[in-house]
């Protein structure tokens, strides 16, 4: 008799302190049963969610919480009373279940709580699922750790892909879009072209008025020519005052009729630098791929030549190559 009353203080100890330990973990734990009504609420979820376990025992899941997809929460939590295994969720399929407030002070960023959450089947004396328990786990400085890492990540490959000087593409990234293009047009042949364009007696500018202005000449003419850019143009700078733009779904034709836009109000700006006022004027090549093009490098050379026919031709013009 007096070992089973042991027995049974023994057995009340341990309940309660595994409500303790249930209570006090810095996990939210929620317990429903098979129509989401919530049986168990502790302090984590009170706490987070301002609603103590009065308000929210006995009421469906839903009510509380109507911002939570019905739909979408029993999809996933249904195999867990039917098949009696678990299922997970993390912040980056969604970033959170329960909208909590996060204030984090370190970064001061406000937001709402990442969480992580499993769901378990809990197995009753008669081998049934009547309930299943929801595990929170606030993974909040993971997630934002983790998503600076790739806007970090993000800005990188972005700089790594842009001319420091005119903040067009450089070199490396726009002759990795010509390549691109060179492809879609062998399995599409959609028309595309491609113009390579020059400053005119560049060097008259620098030996005159020094490197510095030569560099805010070179700013200024990729300032027009982003001016005259549709979305689709990809525009690089190509060399020293050489620069590239790939013109897509465009013929020779309509190449041109660009080419000789730009080189107008290149002619008619007058760029005024630190110092002094200097005009200046380019000369275009362009190419339009066609199948006789066999490769990217071929495609270059096409607008190169035509190119050199300009300069060779007087320059402050544009041509294209057959
Ligand atoms: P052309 O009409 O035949 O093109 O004559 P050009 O004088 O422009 O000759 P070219 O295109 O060969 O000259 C390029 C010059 O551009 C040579 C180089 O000193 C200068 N250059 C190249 N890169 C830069 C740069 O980043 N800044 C400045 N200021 N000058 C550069
Ligand atoms: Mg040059
Ligand atoms: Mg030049």
């Amino acid at each position: 008799m007096a070992d089973t009353k042991d027995d049974l203080s023994h057995f009340l100890k341990d309940v309660h302190w595994l409500l303790d330990i249930l209570q006090n973990i810095d996990v939210g734990l929620v317990v429903l049963d098979a129509q989401y009504n919530v049986a168990l609420w502790n302090q984590f979820m009170q706490n987070h969610s301002g609603q103590a376990p009065e308000h929210v025992l006995g009421n469906s899941l839903f009510s509380i919480f109507p911002e939570l997809s019905e739909d979408w929460f029993r999809r996933k939590a249904e195999p867990v009373f039917v098949l009696q295994s678990a299922a997970f969720t993390t912040w980056e399929q969604r970033p959170h279940l329960f909208r909590f407030p996060h204030y984090r002070p370190i970064t001061g960023s406000a937001g709402y709580m990442y969480q992580n959450t499993t769901i378990i089947p809990l197995i009753d004396t008669h081998g049934e699922v009547e309930h299943i328990c929801l595990i929170v786990y606030d993974v909040t400085d993971t997630a934002m750790n983790k998503l600076a890492q790739i806007e970090a990540n993000n800005r990188l490959q972005g700089l790594s892909r842009i001319d420091h000087l005119t903040g067009l593409f450089n070199r490396g990234h726009w002759e990795h879009c010509l390549t691109q293009e060179y492809k879609r047009f062998d399995r599409y042949h959609i028309s595309c072209s491609l113009v390579l364009f020059d400053i005119d007696h560049f060097k008259v500018v620098n030996d005159t008025y020094g490197h510095t202005v030569g560099d805010d000449v070179i700013r200024c003419v990729s300032e027009c020519l982003r001016a005259q850019l549709r979305e689709t143009d990809i525009a690089g700078r190509y060399g020293g005052e050489e620069f590239g733009v790939i013109l897509t779904n465009t013929d020779t034709d309509g190449a041109l009729e660009f080419a000789e836009r730009l080189r107008k109000a290149v002619e008619a700006q007058s760029i005024t630098t630190a110092t002094t006022d200097v005009k200046i004027t380019i000369s275009l090549g362009v190419q339009q791929l066609s199948e006789t093009i066999c490769s990217t490098q071929n495609w270059l050379e096409g607008a190169d030549k035509a190119l050199y026919f300009c300069k060779e031709n007087g320059r402050n013009r544009s041509h294209a190559s057959e």
